[in-house]
């Protein structure tokens, strides 16, 4: 437990704000933009004798982010699908939103070990025509400028560490305090977090946002409801010769390299030269050696792949995960003082790996539902309710119901799951089975005996490419590139629940999963002082990148990710 004791005489700043959203990813400054922009056509309307009711007056809509500025801990594939962006902001491109490039060919390989094989023709979901390749660290930043000339508060670098309950009821939360040494204890730069009051508090976190966890326990948000699932994802960007890339080409492959874990990949082309290249693996595998960072470094190996980055240098590195549940596993919506959105709520289409559009428009519908709540000025559960039924008769729906089962079915396996993927097509979602059952991602680990037999990490399959400092990279390499930084003397934010188990029970059965998950090399075996043979946990917090792997996929479950102090953690920039 963290040392939150304030020193004596120091006292938390208490603010009131009209609405807070927790988070400055797509979902939140969509929301807040859009709340801006309707309490502006709530007020239009009475002055031209078209609404009813009593004007808005200036309200304090507050973004708080925990990345020491807006975009540095966004990260994603991405091809965004522009329907949700164009309803926010119908003038996006003439308003500079940078879009990195428009889709222009599309294509699908199956990969073996040496040989490549094209589908003869793009299965609709991997068809991306009128869409584009964004940086969504880059959309973000765009999105937070445009949210300050409506009169947003964002403020980067104040992570939330408490929701503020009344009963059952949220009225507020509480950042993290600044400048705490490794035991807790103040240093000479104290700072003490602050509390926020607010009429309505909005989540838009991200994937596994610890806050929202905490309420969705508290709560009960997920009784009945499939458990959360996820995938991990890593990145690269790749500088290619001058003239050797022909932007707006989306490749996605299946295969080579995931031997034991279902997946995919994918390549993307965008202009100045560069390539994106990225690998998504499910955490619902039984490999207790999954590690997503060499399996994309081993991807860079296969014939066809190495063939299209010759001469090329990776510049930058992020890794992070991504609900996979779909429909099931969304949780409720809303509640006294409350909604949830984007990433959060497991708002994301597992099938066509997009989450972007979701995310704004979840935050679009939260925000309309939100002036809702301000002109009545009831905050409670009756009227925050509408947010669930938009977001039930939105293409947030549709899209999502669509493919409800598509998760589960794919974890069968990649040939066994094609018939009944394909019946699924024909019967809108539904398939053989409707309502299919995931397992948590923890709970499906097996021991290395098990699934590697006695090589286990020796396993040819399980070795990295020799680095060359160009192309390949060792992990704590790779992790240079993402630009990460926590203070060394502040606490540390991974929590074990109990240091032992690490020792006794999963370094000798399942060989320290979180050593091989991580994408940022965060957590190494080293030798233990109680007895030959036998290793403890060293946990290396300040190369976290927040991707919350670990808080997800330790088979004991022995990993509780808490947020750190704010303006920690990834630099991304252009990912
Ligand atoms: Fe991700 Fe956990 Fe590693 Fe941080 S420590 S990078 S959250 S797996």
């Amino acid at each position: 437990m963290l040392n939150e004791k304030l020193p004596p005489g120091v006292q938390r700043e208490v603010m009131d704000v009209d609405v807070v959203i927790v988070g400055g990813g797509a979902a939140g400054l969509a929301c807040a933009y859009h709340i801006q922009s309707q309490v502006q056509k709530h007020n239009d309307g009475i002055v031209s004798g078209k609404v009813k009711g009593a004007p808005l007056g200036e309200l304090m809509i507050t973004v708080l982010e925990k990345g020491s500025e807006i975009g540095a801990h966004s990260l994603s594939g991405a091809v965004m699908n522009p329907v949700a962006l164009a309803e926010l902001i119908p003038d996006f491109r003439e308003r500079g939103c940078p879009l990195d490039t428009e889709v222009k060919k599309d294509a699908v390989y199956y990969l073996g070990e040496d040989f490549s094989f094209k589908l003869p023709v793009t299965p609709p979901p991997f068809k991306n025509e009128g869409n584009y390749i964004v940086s969504l660290s880059k959309l973000n930043r765009w999105l937070a400028s445009e949210c300050e000339g409506k009169g947003v508060n964002v403020f980067p670098g104040f992570a939330v560490v408490e929701v503020l309950y009344d009963g059952d009821k949220i009225v507020g939360v509480r950042t993290g305090d600044k400048g705490r040494d490794k035991n807790g204890e103040p240093k000479d730069n104290f700072e003490p977090g602050l509390i926020l009051k607010a009429k309505l508090v909005i989540f838009a976190e991200g994937s596994r946002g610890s806050l929202f966890r905490g309420v969705s326990r508290k709560l009960k948000l997920r009784e009945g409801k499939n458990a959360e699932v996820f995938e991990e994802g890593v990145k690269e960007i790749i500088q290619m010769p001058p003239g050797t890339v022909e932007p707006g080409v989306v490749i996605h492959t299946m295969g080579y390299p995931l031997t034991k874990s279902i997946g995919g990949t994918f390549i993307y082309s965008i202009p100045g030269d560069q390539i994106i290249i990225g690998l998504v693996a499910y955490l619902d595998s039984k490999d207790p050696l999954l590690d997503p960072q060499r399996e994309l470094q081993k991807l860079k190996t296969h014939p066809m792949i190495r063939e299209k980055l010759k001469g090329g240098k990776v510049i930058a590195y992020g890794g992070k995960t991504l609900p996979a549940g779909g429909w099931y596993s969304i949780p409720k919506l809303f509640g006294d003082g409350w909604m949830v959105t984007g990433d959060s709520a497991s708002l994301v289409d597992v099938q066509k790996l997009k989450g972007i559009h979701l995310a704004i428009k979840s935050g679009m519908e939260a925000a309309e539902t939100a002036v809702e709540c301000l002109v009545a000025n009831d905050f409670s559960a009756a009227k925050t309710q509408r947010y669930e039924a938009r977001v039930q008769n939105s293409y947030i729906k549709k899209e999502l119901f669509r493919v409800r089962n598509f998760h589960q079915t794919l974890g069968l396996g990649v040939f066994t799951s094609l018939p009944l993927l394909a019946l699924q097509e024909l019967t809108g979602g539904r398939g053989l089975v409707d309502g299919m059952k995931v397992h948590e991602d923890a709970k499906v680990t097996e021991k290395v005996l098990d699934v590697w037999g006695a090589a286990g990490l020796q396993d040819p399959a399980n070795q990295l490419p020799t680095p060359d400092g160009a192309l390949f990279f060792d992990k704590l390499s790779s992790v240079y590139l993402t630009g990460t930084m926590h203070d060394e003397n502040s606490p540390n934010h991974l929590l074990l629940l109990n240091p032992d188990i690490c020792r006794t029970v999963c370094e000798p059965q399942y060989k320290s999963p979180c050593n091989h998950f991580c994408p940022a090399s965060v957590y190494e075996m080293k030798p233990s002082n109680q007895g030959q043979g036998q290793f403890d946990l060293q946990i290396n917090y300040t190369n976290c990148i927040h991707c919350k792997t670990c808080d997800i996929k330790c088979p004991l479950g022995n990993i509780d990710w808490t947020v750190p102090e704010g303006g920690g953690g990834p630099q991304y920039r252009c990912t």
